[in-house]
């Protein structure tokens, strides 16, 4: 029997996780995926948001405000990479300039740092946006994350602390007996006294399984562009539209790695898992965009990909303990990135007020750690320390991804940790061959052998992300 099983191992579940690993638990993770963060928190812009944006009063605002520099914490203490470089809301117009006031008003409200710019201070900064820029307000705590990075991190350092994480997955069902649950897999049972549902697009069907239906989660799609890193200063700050109904509008921003993003679109779909991409809805994120930027160059584009965000009824976040033992951690949509901390504490506070008053006094981990091995980032050093490094381990000098200049000691250095990746996507994720201007076409190759060979493989048998995305089918010559 385990204390608490939480379902889901987005940025939420392995946030919650690692904070719960505080405390002398039995914590098991179920995920229904063959890697942590393939949901919403490995699909998104990477914003860590300020907080001016959301309304005053809800959730998310309070979420969001505490977050932010709990979310710089955690990502030095986890070695994750992050940067504080400030977003800008722009305004090209009257009716735009009046948005940004109402903004301004929020910040207040929210209690955020904020700063209102004319148009040549924004060029000062910024000479790259568009001319036609009439104001902007600066929010100088907002940042960029490396989104991939953050949840294997997360959920790392949970499982040094002790949780246990079962990939592949899926809860089909919960049964509520008079003082646990037992939780059903396709393949196994669980037993545990607490469910916590961190299960993103899928958190109303999973609350279901157990309290009566009191909320819906719709899927709405972001679809973005990406390209490659071509100048470290084209834009320096994240840059926003102002927000309309749809929700916080399209973005220019740098990613940790110098890559530009530009997206997303915001459309409710159908279907909770379709992440597929739309060549008229990019056309309109190229429309947005040339209101932040007139000459996005986009003969630098490597990749469009999509995320899916799960915005309840009510459009705010749902963190409760809705039935006995049963907490919700539903609808979080943007800026559920940025709130994760301030989320997981709370989740935290509920569960171990909860929990006492039911079960005694829960102990503290005395072996808790809150940091983790930092990876080796051959990139980033200079030409004398990495020829230190290859002098003790002659791997970290075979580069097998050319376009990042990544070694194949650092793909065996992040498999050997206690929470590796099973798939070239996973690999990616975690130590970046792939991420650069061919996208996998030299590296997936080698990256796959590596598989291969570590877990003892055959190549039909290494998938490139979600199961059955395999990349040979068969063999072929005198293989
Ligand atoms: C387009 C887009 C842009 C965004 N931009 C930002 C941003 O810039 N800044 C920001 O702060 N936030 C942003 N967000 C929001 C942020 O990404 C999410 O709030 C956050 O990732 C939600 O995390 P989660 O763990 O709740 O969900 P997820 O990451 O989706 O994780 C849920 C997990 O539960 C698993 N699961 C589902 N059902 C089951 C089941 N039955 N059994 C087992 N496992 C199950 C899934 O496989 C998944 O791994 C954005 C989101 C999108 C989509």
């Amino acid at each position: 029997m385990f204390d608490v099983i939480i379902v889901g191992a987005g940025v939420i579940g392995s946030s919650i996780a690692r904070n719960l690993s505080k405390y002398k638990l039995s914590i098991l993770v179920l995920e229904k995926e063959n890697d942590v963060g393939d949901g919403a928190s490995g699909a998104n812009s990477a914003i860590i948001h300020s907080g001016y944006d959301p309304k005053p009063g809800t959730l998310k605002a309070e979420m969001n405000v505490k977050g932010n520099p709990l979310l710089y914490k955690a990502c030095s203490e986890l070695d994750v990479e992050a940067l504080r470089i400030g977003s800008i809301t722009l305004a090209n117009n009257d009716e735009e300039i009046e948005v940004l006031k109402d903004l301004a008003k929020r910040s207040e409200e929210n209690g955020v740092e904020y700063q209102l710019l004319d148009h040549d201070e924004l060029l000062k900064i910024e000479p790259n946006i568009t001319k036609q820029v009439k104001m902007g307000l600066l929010a100088p705590t907002a940042g960029i994350i490396n989104p991939f990075e953050l949840v294997v991190a997360l959920m790392e350092n949970a499982i040094d602390n002790g949780v246990e994480l079962k990939l592949n997955q899926e809860v089909i069902d919960i049964k509520k007996n008079d003082d646990s649950f037992t939780v059903f897999t396709k393949d196994n049972n669980y037993q545990a006294k607490y469910i916590i549902n961190a299960s993103g697009v899928y958190s109303d069907k999973v609350s279901e399984m157990v309290n009566p239906k009191f909320f819906t989660v719709n899927p709405r799609r972001g679809e973005y562009f990406v390209l490659d890193h071509f100048d470290n200063n084209f834009i320096k700050h994240t840059l926003f539209n102002v927000p309309t109904s749809k929700g916080k509008g399209v973005l220019v921003s740098p990613t940790t790695h110098f890559n530009y993003l530009v997206g997303p679109s915001s459309d409710f779909i159908n279907d909770k898992d379709s992440v597929a991409t739309v060549k008229e809805i990019l056309d309109e994120v190229k429309f947005n965009a040339k209101r932040l930027v007139d000459n996005v160059p986009y003969q630098y584009q490597i990749r469009v990909f999509s995320g899916v965000r799960a915005v309840s009824d009510n459009n705010d976040f749902i963190i409760e303990e809705t039935s006995k033992r049963f907490i919700n951690v539903a609808g979080i949509q943007s800026p559920g990135l940025a709130s994760s901390q301030a989320i997981a504490l709370k989740v935290e506070d509920i569960f171990i007020d909860s929990y006492q008053e039911l079960f005694g006094e829960v102990g503290k981990n005395e072996n808790f750690n809150p940091r983790r091995r930092p990876l080796i980032r051959l990139n980033k050093k200079t030409i004398e320390e990495r020829r230190e490094l290859i002098k003790k381990d002659p791997k970290l000098g075979r580069i097998i991804c050319r376009c990042e200049q990544i070694s194949e000691g650092e793909v065996l250095d992040v498999l050997n940790r206690s929470c590796p990746p099973h798939t070239i996507k996973g690999v990616k994720k975690r130590c970046r061959p792939g991420f650069g201007k061919c996208q996998g076409g030299f590296c997936e190759p080698l990256v796959m052998k590596i598989l291969q060979d570590y877990y003892g493989l055959d190549k039909t048998e290494i998938d490139y992300g979600k199961k059955g995305t395999y990349i040979t089918l068969c063999k072929t010559k005198n293989e």
